[in-house]
């Protein structure tokens, strides 16, 4: 495990809050004040890998029964375009960014795929709990160049950043 204190990281949904004033106390049991906040809670969830938040936050009609997330997944940077939720159910439209690491001939050569998932996900509340329930995403290949802003989100170029 990571040795360094994450609660006073900034969260990884993007918030510019501290982890532990953001998506960490959803992480250890509060509930979702809204399907944004819900949906921000997983994508920090996929970061940390805690897969068990992201089967408990999934409605229990569409929730896979294994859920595997991929060692080499790095997921980076979350953009919400749009969030809206009644009472009963939310949409959440966003894109993620995250980067695959694979290493080719006994770890000498590392590819790295950098991909953008837009999606336009649905939520439900239910028990006091707001759930995940589907999403229609479109996951596409990016090809950053060097002086291109890097998909991590810095603001800084491609080549000083994550390449
Ligand atoms: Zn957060
Ligand atoms: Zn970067």
């Amino acid at each position: 495990m990571n040795t360094k204190d994450l609660s006073i990281e900034p969260c990884p949904c993007g918030s510019n809050e501290r982890y532990s004033d953001c998506c960490e106390p959803l992480h250890q049991g509060t509930p979702a004040a809204s399907a944004e906040v819900l949906m921000r809670s997983r994508f920090s969830a996929f970061a940390l890998q805690l897969s068990d938040y992201l089967k408990t936050s999934w409605h229990p009609d569409t929730r896979p029964e294994q859920l595997t997330l991929e060692q080499g997944t790095e997921w980076k940077r979350l953009e919400i375009l749009s969030a809206s939720n009644d009472k009963k159910q939310g949409t959440v439209h966003f894109k993620a960014y995250y980067l695959e690491r694979n290493y080719l001939e006994q770890k000498q050569l590392e590819q790295k795929q950098w991909h953008l998932l837009e999606e336009t996900s649905k939520f439900l509340y239910e028990n006091d709990h707001w759930f995940y329930h589907s999403g229609d995403y479109q996951p596409q290949q990016l090809k950053p160049s060097r002086n291109d802003e890097c998909p991590c989100g810095s603001g800084k170029k491609y080549k000083k950043c994550c390449l």
